[in-house]
């Protein structure tokens, strides 16, 4: 797990170090969990999730001598038990296929690098893989995904620069169906800086989609850079209304200290988290284990 998860090396340390201060008192009282709450919400779990873990750890231990290790098993537990409900990989079961991803986020969050993670984990599960470069906004996002691609060796599907991404979308999902595509994974535009065009942008897709499968898109995967901290979950507040996302993907969660967002995003949203980011390699996305992620930040 430590290879695994050398991404949460510091979040881990940061936690560790902010517990390490609190025992020092042996009896769980009132004080301690006042500094456990405290150590919780500056590793960034968020003050909603800091509440529950320590509420959990009085009404199962109050008044009772804990050690350190006792105290970091305790609250790895209890940050599993939030992380659980919310752990969900992305399976393909669409019927007719192809499953259509649509994968949304703001530049420079991971948005093109996770694509090229999401097809190479399909591959590997055998389905068979289409991109479409819907993100036609961006001067670079077309050619990098394109790099991608063959990299994956993946068809891709794309347009000019400045196309239109509706009509991009619906050329994939053409090419997708007769090809036997089990998943097409679409890129768009993260424009957030105007959010009036990217939601007439993604109704427009939404509207060319559902002409040719009512069920599609399946899935709306919104990537967050936990970089970005308390950021990175006022993104969800706003592509939610924006786009309709069903679930999440956190990146960049190895190098940060800030993963205790992760425990916030599941506390606050409940949206289903799919996978995380764990480095810039093409099998840097890791399935979201929710007791194995628990274990190693705590
Ligand atoms: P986009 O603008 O959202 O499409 O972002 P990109 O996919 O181009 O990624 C932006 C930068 O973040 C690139 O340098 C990626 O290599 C890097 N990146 C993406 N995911 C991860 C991750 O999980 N960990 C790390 N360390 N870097 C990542």
């Amino acid at each position: 797990s430590d290879r695994l998860f050398g991404g949460f090396r510091k979040t881990s340390e940061k936690l560790t170090s902010n517990l390490t201060e609190v025992v020092g008192t042996a009896k769980l009282d009132d004080a301690t969990l006042d500094d456990v709450e405290d150590a919780l919400i500056l590793s960034d779990l968020g003050p909603a999730a800091a509440a529950r873990v320590r509420a959990k750890l009085s009404e199962k231990r109050f008044g009772l001598e804990i050690t350190e290790q006792e105290l970091k098993d305790a609250v790895a537990e209890e940050i599993a038990a939030i992380l659980r409900p919310v752990a969900k990989p992305l399976e393909i079961t669409a019927f007719p296929r192809p499953q259509v991803l649509l994968v949304i986020g703001v530049n420079g969050s991971g948005k093109t690098t996770t694509i090229a993670k999401l097809a190479h984990l399909f591959q590997e599960d055998d389905y068979a893989v289409m991109l479409a470069a819907g993100d036609t906004f961006r001067a670079a996002a077309i050619g990098q995904l394109a790099t991608w691609a063959d990299r994956v060796g993946v068809p891709l599907v794309r347009g000019p620069e400045g196309g239109d991404p509706a009509s991009i979308v619906f050329d994939a999902v053409k090419k997708a169906t007769e090809a036997g595509t089990d998943a097409l994974i679409v890129d768009t535009a993260g424009r957030l800086q105007n959010k009036r065009e990217l939601m007439d942008e993604l109704a427009k897709i939404r509207k060319v989609l559902g002409r040719l499968n009512p069920e599609a898109p399946h899935d709306v995967v919104l990537v967050l850079d936990a970089t970005n901290g308390q950021n990175a979950l006022s993104q969800i507040d706003v592509f939610k209304e924006v786009a309709g996302v069903t679930g999440l993907v956190m990146t960049k969660l190895d190098g940060t200290a800030r993963g205790g967002v992760l425990v916030q995003a599941a506390e606050q949203y409940g949206l289903p988290i799919h996978a995380i980011g764990v480095g810039e390699k093409i099998d840097d996305l890791r399935p979201f284990d929710p007791d194995l992620v628990a274990r190693v930040i705590a």
